[in-house]
């Protein structure tokens, strides 16, 4: 069952018009939130991200806060399994082409649910490879803008070389992934990018400096150059839906000793367990 415009319907019923600006300019914004235990995690900081999407390209915001709530409520009620991600999507609306903004347009809003599957144990015993490349993306990379081409064909470039993901770098320093944020340690300092608009500011990312704050882990938010990603003891790719990853491999060469490390072990146990203590105290959203 998905959200459509004021309707909940299942999804093989959902149409939008071809003159949707979404579909015609990839003019919009979503949002991905993890929902565990059939509550979503970390709302209100997805909800703030939403709002800094629409914000950067010039959209109000159709619905307040409490709103989204109760249609993210039924989205997950009408849908199965304790874990689920939603993806909420948010277009300029239907309107004869011109790139211009079009005058009492009304936005579309859709919000779809899929099952949430946790990275699969196997992975995590490994790590996974990744690939580097050069970061083609515009400057708003902090938008998160429906319009992914940049996106999607640097990940199939991964998938296509049989890796996971593809760690971008611009002017000699690392952004993020195609999908996802990456950390650094070297050192036994964990390295993150500073937040700024040449990357998405991760919701996991902030769970990760808050758990390193809190657990007194060595931690450096700052550019991280391109010679200290190819000479990491450790990398790591987060995001919401998978949560924390270890790279073990990066073009075709081990990273550190080619295995996950203890910075990755430590982190994934603490985000786990941040997981189970936030979502038991979490009250079912309001
Ligand atoms: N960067 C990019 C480009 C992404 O697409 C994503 C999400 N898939 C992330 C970072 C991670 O963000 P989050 O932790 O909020 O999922």
């Amino acid at each position: 069952m998905i959200y459509l415009n004021g309707d909940f319907l299942p999804i093989e019923e959902a149409r939008v018009p071809v003159l949707d600006r979404g579909f015609i300019f990839g003019d919009g914004v979503y949002e991905v939130i993890p929902v565990y235990s059939r509550k979503p995690f970390r709302l209100a900081e997805h909800l703030l991200r939403l709002q800094h999407s629409l914000d950067g390209i010039r959209l109000q915001n159709p619905h307040s806060d409490s709103e989204w709530s109760d249609m993210l409520e039924q989205v997950i009620a009408g849908n199965e399994g304790d874990d689920q991600y939603l993806y909420l999507h948010i277009t300029r609306g239907v309107a004869r082409r011109d790139h211009a903004f079009p005058k009492g347009a009304v936005p579309t809003v859709f919000i779809m649910s899929n099952p949430l599957l946790a990275p699969p144990r196997e992975l995590l015993a490994t790590g996974v490879a990744a690939i580097t490349a050069s970061d083609n993306r515009w400057l708003r990379c902090d938008i998160k803008a429906i319009s992914l081409l940049p996106n999607v064909l640097l990940r199939q470039m991964a998938v296509d070389a049989g890796a996971m993901e593809t760690v971008l770098l611009r002017e000699g320093f690392m952004t993020e992934g195609a999908a996802s944020n990456i950390f650094v340690v070297k050192n036994g300092i964990l390295l993150a990018p500073p937040k700024n608009h040449l990357m998405l500011p991760g919701i996991t990312y902030d769970v990760v400096l808050e758990l390193a704050a809190a657990e007194k882990i060595p931690c450096e938010v700052r550019e991280v150059s391109e010679y200290e990603v190819r000479t990491a003891q450790e990398l790591l790719l987060t995001s919401s839906t998978k949560e924390i990853m270890p790279i073990t491999r990066l073009d075709d060469k081990p990273v550190g000793d080619g295995k996950p490390g203890t910075m990755f072990a430590l982190l994934h146990r603490l985000y786990q367990s941040y997981k189970q203590t936030t979502m038991r105290g979490a009250p079912s959203i309001s």
